[in-house]
Parts: structure tokens; sequence; C-alpha cells
């Protein structure tokens, strides 16, 4: 378990590292609270950068007292004080947050931990699609190792989508099949869960790496559904719950609550909307 926490990590640090010999080994860490970036070490301006607290960063120790951060190729300057290993933990409240057809989201939110999946994915690297709070990409990448080791491989089709991604595809349906037919289909801008990026669509090679119900019935799918919360995941829209989440059965698409959470739903056979009414 241990030897497979180090490997996840390191997974997770290649997988962010440009491939140049040259550059420093980098730590994937966050900020533990509001920090502000600089163009040299041991100097308190100008200000080059402001990061929020919790953002995933990567970084490596430049002197005693401070360290260098990487945002893409550009190097700053931050007092090592600002910065712990590892990955940026949620609130609760956070990772608990319901989205669905009555409770939305602002536009402009946008989880400042967004960082890339290191599972494989159906879209390449670098699409937003491909995106998930570090948290729950971090579980993910858990619960796929965990199935790869017996025998599952499972690609992760779209995760993170912005408000206006959404904002456009709600604008096509209507524009294509009117407005009744859209809002039956197709989640209103704000109201997907998929902004939270704490949602995620899976499928497999054998599903020809697309969304259909009969996932369920898949060696793959069906370990996933089995297995899922061992890693802080809910299968959010359940067969038979489809009047309390308002979506028809989608057994593609995985919710990150964590394990404690995700494993009482489970038990109960809860779906989010009920987690939080009888809590
Ligand atoms: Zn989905």
């Amino acid at each position: 378990m241990k030897m497979l926490r180090i490997l996840l990590v390191c997974l997770l640090v290649l997988s962010t590292v440009p491939a140049d010999a040259a550059s420093p080994t980098l730590k994937n860490g966050y900020t533990v609270k509001t920090t502000k970036l600089y163009w040299r070490a041991m100097q308190s301006s100008p200000v080059a950068k402001t990061l929020r607290t919790n953002v995933p960063v990567r970084y490596v120790p430049y002197n005693r007292s401070w360290s260098n951060v990487y945002i893409g190729s550009t190097r700053y300057f931050t007092p090592s004080v600002n910065l712990k290993a590892g990955i940026p933990k949620m609130t609760s409240s956070e990772r608990l947050r319901l989205v669905n057809k009555q409770h939305g989201l602002p536009s402009t939110y946008r989880s400042p931990q967004l960082t890339t999946l290191t599972i494989p994915t159906v879209y390449q690297k670098g699409s937003e699609k491909t995106l998930m709070t570090a948290e729950a990409a971090y579980a993910l990448a858990k619960l796929y190792y965990a199935g790869r080791k017996q025998g599952h491989t499972l690609y992760a089709l779209s995760a993170y989508r912005s408000y206006s991604t959404q904002k456009s595809i709600y604008n096509y349906w209507v524009s294509a099949r009117g407005t009744s037919y859209a809002s039956k289909y197709v989640a209103i801008p704000g109201h997907s869960e998929h902004q939270t990026g704490l949602a995620v669509d899976m499928t497999s090679r054998r599903m020809r790496l697309g969304l259909y119900e009969s996932f369920d019935q898949s060696p793959e799918g069906k370990w996933m559904l089995q297995n899922a919360h061992r890693y802080g995941f809910i299968l959010r829209y359940p067969k038979g719950k489809e009047r309390i989440t308002g979506y028809n059965y989608e057994p593609w698409h995985l919710r990150y609550v964590g394990v404690k959470e995700a494993t009482l739903m489970k038990q109960q056979n809860w779906t989010l909307e009920e987690w939080w009414r009888k809590r």
C-alpha cells in the first residue's frame, strides 16, 4: 500500500513536469494560505502573482526559507512557509456540495484546485474535460489502479465542465430540439455537477469509450459500481432514484464525496439528496 502510494505520487509528479533533464525535481504541493509570488528571492516587491489558499502548485526549495514555484515554465519565488507538500484538502462542505436542478453554482464558480487527471482519458490532456479537483483526481487514480490490479481498465471521458461550456451545450440543444427537450436531457448552465470538478463520466474500451447503460453489465462497470465507494465515489444517478435526483439512470457518472460519506451512502442506499435530508 505504501509502495502504491509512492508510485501514485510519482505518477502525479511525472505527468505534470515537462520532460526536461535540466529542470529541477519539482514537488507537488499546495498553498496553505493566500500566497504572493515574487520575481526574486528575499524581496517582497513587486508582487508578480497572488495565489489563493489550497491552490495546487509545483515547487522546489530555493534556499533555507524561500522556494521556487513554477507556473507553466515561469519561475517565481515565495517564502517556503506558504507551501505544503501533498494534495490540497477540501472542506467537507465543498466535498458534499449539492448541485442539482434546484441547487446551482454561480457562473463564476471554478475550483482553484483543478488539476489534470493522471489516469487514461478519452480526450487529450489539456482539455478541460480532463480536469478534476486535486483530492478527487488523486482518489480517482487510486480507484483506477485498484481496478487495473483486478484486470479492469477504466477511462475518464468527461470530468470538469465550465459554466460557459455547459451554456453552449445547452444552447445547442435548445436550437436543435427546443427548450422542453433540452431541459429534459441537458443541465441548465450552473446546474451541472461537472462544474464542481468532483464529477466524472467513466467508460471502457468495451464501451467503445462512450456512455451506454450496458456499462453496468460489463466487467469494468460491474467492478467500478461495487468498489467506487472505497475510494470516495458514489454513483450519483442510480436506477430507481430518478425522481429524487431528477436524472435518468447513469451507470457512468461518479461523484466524489470522500470515503466516509460514500461508504455511508452506499450502505444506506442514499443519493446525495437523501444524505442531505437524512444525515
Ligand atoms: Zn456526468
